[in-house]
């Protein structure tokens, strides 16, 4: 048995949570549910499932036991109130826009965005959303681009490639004293790193693909509900909805509307493979930040370096800001080569480090940012992200870190 009165610190919480529910033949890992209906030995029991009188399941495109266990751990990790997961983070996203706007609402958001979040957005003015992408470093700028019809606010913590960090907390302030949504994309800093509920956010993302996974094996997302927002004040929720507490009006809406209705369910193996991961999130994560610092410090100081973009260097332009409410500074940063050096013939020389475009694996992985995640963008748009045609984007993983010096020390000098 757990004895749920001994503290717990994130890792242990996380280590042990399964067994806070009663767990089949006392197995230490959440088992894997394959079935995707559930049958009911008195049908007067599926009708109160069915109509959230009783918890339960029903079928599994809108929840699944193994699922549930993860979605549980996350929640604890993000201090939730609740907690949905799909099968990628950008389902999580599109779930939470599609489930609570409607045509004619507006959203702000950030300049500086994850590239599929941006097409995403672009997505959502088709259908008479509208949008506004501002720099969201400077809450001025997020200010003045609300309307009266601003549903929601949407920002990551740090902005890849170029480690942008939004102006988070004031953000936060601001929404609250306008009865806005504040969704704060968790994912480049993970909850081991920040809680976006520290500074104020409704609902939190997290692309679980990434560090929460780490192994790079496994695609899923979650949203979380921190419990901050009251949507008694949000114009979109269902009445249907309403008949539970208000704090859970929004997620079960993301639920049904966002998860049932779109359908970007998360399988139970994955969900699997992502729980494991997630019990060394902060192990792996202590490693990859004092890898990339290493690493960030050694690049800048190098003479065929032109610039290190990294929150953890004391010239970046919000480091005391990350400083103050980050634990570490990312294992995420950005550099550009000296003109002269080509990032192509640069990234072949990698021995270790691969060119890959994924971020958060356990490897080191590259990517040279203009001529692959930001091609489709233009020059135009590139140019106004600050994204040079030589940017190399590093996500750094948890190698020995003498290895990692030693790499990019050769191909510098090849
Ligand atoms: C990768 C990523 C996503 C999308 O996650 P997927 O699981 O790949 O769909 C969303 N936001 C950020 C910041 C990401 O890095």
């Amino acid at each position: 048995m757990t004895n749920a009165k001994l503290p717990r610190g994130f890792t242990t919480a996380i280590l042990h949570s399964d067994r806070d529910a009663a767990i089949e033949h006392g197995a230490l890992h959440k088992p894997l549910h394959l079935s995707v209906a559930y049958g009911y030995r008195d049908a007067r029991e599926l009708a109160a499932v069915f109509q959230g009188k009783t918890q339960g399941y029903v079928y599994g495109r809108q929840g699944n036991p193994t699922t549930a266990a993860l979605e549980a751990k996350v929640n604890a990790m993000e201090e939730g109130v609740a907690t949905v997961c799909f099968g990628t983070g950008m389902a999580a996203i599109g779930a939470a826009m599609l489930a609570l706007l409607k045509a004619g609402d507006h959203v702000v958001s950030s300049q500086f965005l994850f590239g599929n979040t941006n097409s995403l957005f672009g997505t959502l003015s088709g259908l008479g959303i509208g949008v506004a992408l501002v720099d969201a470093t400077d809450v001025g700028e997020v200010e003045k681009a609300l309307t009266p019809a601003t549903r929601l606010v949407f920002v990551e913590t740090i902005a890849n490639p170029r480690t942008q960090i939004a102006d988070l907390a004031r953000i936060g302030d601001l929404c609250r004293a306008r009865g806005i949504v504040y969704v704060v994309d968790n994912t480049m800093t993970s909850p081991w790193l920040f809680r976006p509920k520290s500074v104020g956010a409704s609902l939190v993302v997290n692309a679980l693909t990434k560090y929460i996974g780490g192994h790079g094996n496994a695609l899923a997302g979650s949203l979380t509900d921190t419990g901050l927002y009251d949507w008694t004040g949000y114009p979109n929720i269902a009445d249907s909805y309403k008949t539970q507490k208000p704090a859970l009006w929004g997620i079960t809406q993301i639920r049904k509307k966002g998860l049932r209705d779109w359908g970007a369910t998360l399988t139970p193996e994955q969900a699997h493979h992502i729980a494991v991961g997630a019990e060394t999130l902060a192990l792996r994560m202590d490693r990859q930040c004092a890898n990339a610092q290493a690493l960030a410090e050694y690049l800048a100081a190098h003479a065929k370096v032109r610039a290190v973009h990294y929150p953890g260097l004391a010239a970046h332009p919000q480091h005391a800001l990350a400083r103050e409410r980050f634990r570490a500074y990312g294992a995420l940063f950005a550099f550009e080569l000296a003109p002269d050096i080509d990032c192509f013939d640069f990234l072949n020389r990698l021995g270790i480090v691969v060119s890959s475009s994924n971020l958060g694996d356990n490897r080191t992985l590259a990517i040279p940012v203009a001529h692959t995640i930001f091609w489709e963008a233009g020059a135009e748009r590139r140019a106004a992200m600050g994204i040079a045609d030589s940017l190399i984007r590093v996500s750094v993983g948890i190698e020995d870190r003498d290895d990692l010096l030693a790499d990019f020390a050769q191909a510098l000098a090849g």
